[in-house]
This record gives C-alpha cells, sequence and structure tokens, in this order.
C-alpha cells in the first residue's frame, strides 16, 4: 500500500546554483517532520549543470523514510507543464509545491500543513514582506487586489509557489496556459476550502528569474477564461445573448435619436454619424447573439459527444 504521506513537487529550469542547497534544505525539513514523503523534481529541460548537481546532492543524502524522484521534460515546456507532470506522479495524499531557485523556505512547510490540518483542502504562502523588487511588487499587489475584489479569489497573494494541497482538491481541473499560478483560483472555484499564512521570501541569488512584468495581464486574461468557462461553460448563450440584446436595444435607442433629429432638426441620414453608430451596433448585436448559438453548439458537441457529465465528478456514499 501507498504510505506516502506528503509529496514535495519542485520545477526547475537553470538552477544549477540553487539545487544542492535547495535539496538540503528540503531534506532536513522533511526529516524532522518523520513522515514518509517523497521529493519529485520535475527537470523542465534544463540546459545547464542543473541535472548533474541535483544528482550529487541527492547521492549525498539518503534517507530511507524520503524518497526522490526525477521527472524529466524532453524540452523546455513551461512552469505549468512541469507542475502538471509533478502533479500527475506525485503519490502522497497532500502535495506541496515550491520554487527550485532558493527563494521559498521549505521551513514553512510544517507551518503550512498544520494549518491544512485545521480543516483546509489548500493552504496557500502570502509572501508580506517579498524581496523582489519595488515595480514588481506593486504590480504583483495590484493584480491581487482585483484578484480578491474582482474575482472573489481570498488571497493576498496568489502566485506564490509555496502551498500545501490535498491530492483529492486537485482532481476537476486540467493546467493550460501558465495556470501554475492560478492553482489557488481553481482549486477554490472548485469548491475547496482555501486559505493562506504569511511566508518567508528570500532574494533569488543565483541564475535569473524567468518572468518579465508582463505575466500580471496573463494572470488576468487567464482567470477571465477560467471564470467564464466556470460559471457558463454549459450556458456561454447568455453572455454572448446578453451583450446582443444590450447592443441591439442601444442601436434602437441610437436610431430613436437619428429619427429625432431627422424629423425635428432636419439632419438628414446621410449627414449624420449617430445612423452609422446604430448600424454598426445592429451588426455586432446580431454577431454577439449569433456567436452564442455557434458556442452552445460547440457546449453540445463537448459534453455529448465526448459523453462528459456537466458536473465536476462528485463522491457518492451510501448513507
Ligand atoms: N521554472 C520552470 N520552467 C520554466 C520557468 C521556470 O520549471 O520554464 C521554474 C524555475 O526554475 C523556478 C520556478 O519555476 O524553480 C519559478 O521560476 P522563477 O524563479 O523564474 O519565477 P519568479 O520567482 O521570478 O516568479
Ligand atoms: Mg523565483
Amino acid at each position: 500500500m501507498n504510505s506516502i504521506k506528503l509529496s514535495v513537487v519542485i520545477p526547475f529550469y537553470n538552477e544549477e546554483d540553487n539545487l544542492a542547497k535547495l535539496h538540503q534544505q528540503v531534506v532536513n525539513v522533511l526529516r524532522i517532520m518523520g513522515d514518509k514523503s517523497e521529493i519529485i523534481y520535475v527537470d523542465d529541460g534544463s540546459k545547464d549543470q542543473s541535472l548533474k548537481n541535483l544528482k550529487i546532492a541527492v547521492k549525498k543524502n539518503k534517507f530511507k523514510e524520503i524518497e526522490s524522484y526525477l521527472i524529466k521534460l524532453e524540452r523546455n515546456l513551461g512552469q505549468t507543464a512541469a507542475t502538471a507532470a509533478g502533479i500527475d506522479y506525485a503519490r502522497g495524499k497532500v502535495l506541496a509545491f515550491m520554487d527550485a531557485d532558493l527563494q521559498n523556505d521549505p521551513k514553512d512547510f510544517p507551518k503550512l500543513l498544520n494549518k491544512l490540518q485545521e480543516g483546509h483542502d489548500a493552504v496557500v504562502g502570502w509572501r508580506k514582506n517579498r524581496t523582489d523588487n519595488l515595480f514588481r511588487k506593486f504590480f504583483s499587489s495590484m493584480a491581487n487586489l482585483m484578484i480578491r475584489r474582482g474575482f472573489g479569489v481570498p488571497l493576498h497573494d496568489m502566485g506564490c509557489s509555496i502551498k500545501v494541497v490535498r491530492r483529492k482538491a486537485l482532481t476537476n481541473f486540467k493546467l493550460y496556459s501558465e495556470y501554475h499560478r492560478l492553482i489557488p483560483a481553481l482549486i477554490y472555484w472548485n469548491g475547496a476550502k482555501v486559505t493562506e499564512i504569511v511566508v518567508n521570501h528570500h532574494p533569488r541569488l543565483f541564475g535569473k528569474s524567468n518572468y518579465g512584468y508582463f505575466r500580471v495581464f496573463k494572470v488576468i486574461i487567464d482567470l477571465i477564461t477560467i471564470k467564464f468557462l466556470s460559471s457558463y461553460h454549459t450556458k456561454p448563450s447568455y453572455v454572448f445573448g446578453t451583450l446582443g440584446i444590450l447592443a441591439e436595444f442601444a442601436a434602437g435607442l441610437v436610431l430613436i435619436a437619428v429619427a429625432y433629429r431627422k424629423f425635428f432638426q432636419g439632419v438628414f441620414v446621410h449627414r449624420d454619424p449617430l445612423f452609422l453608430i446604430a448600424i454598426f451596433l445592429i451588426i455586432v448585436g446580431l454577431q454577439f447573439i449569433l456567436m452564442g448559438v455557434l458556442a452552445e453548439l460547440i457546449v453540445r458537441i463537448y459534453f455529448e459527444g465526448l459523453n462528459k457529465p456537466i458536473y465536476a465528478k462528485p463522491t457518492i456514499r451510501s448513507l
């Protein structure tokens, strides 16, 4: 029987100067915790000496209660793919995630796990004293504010890599695009209990960050997609139809204004830009409505053609 309690998933890409120390740090914490655990390293197509250095570090630090595994992706597929591979192969009841660049502190794992025991499905780190540059911190806090207010995800630092999640909370969705940053939102929107605690954050000493400032826009775009799919994936025509009806309604109002200007002010339609705006709105509205119909057709092909239920797979027990 599988007795592994905790799987630590660590994706890395070109982290040759960080992995030896990282492995040492993680192993030290896991040994203190004492449970049977595994570390799953995912090499996301590193081109430097990462793999060699990791192998040496693992050889030096072997303990029977801690198993170390390596998943090697054939090329650099990105942190999301690497994280997904780690999730697929991890066997623990609880999965822990962190970066390989020594910015996260594995000493936070016991605290995160204690919080999880209080009855949560996921506990996400909050880098309250984040040690990235000011610009990045500003962008990130703005995005997080938007995510809290606009999308209702109750977290201050959704992009924080260090987190612990119960396996059962990771089953109802797939990771696409750059969703590794959105795992907490995906879990939360699936109905799981998600909370956060403050964690340590260290500056990156070796290697360089793989992302620029534009990641913030990607997060927002991805969130809109997920929210749309999670709330309207069985009824897309409500969204498109509503937009279509609103456009047609606006066109009606503009046409009334056009008629008023024609009959009471003597402005002929060929001289009235409002008339063009009305035509534009009529066409756009029709497009929206037709797009909704097409989206409904696609949804039916998706659910009926692939025989998918329209609800996420629930558990069933006798009462
Ligand atoms: N990473 C990865 N594949 C990539 C880019 C990054 O596996 O294509 C890993 C990287 O090695 C690190 C983690 O993902 O362990 C976070 O990356 P990074 O430190 O560049 O992100 P930041 O801390 O700047 O958000
Ligand atoms: Mg980093």
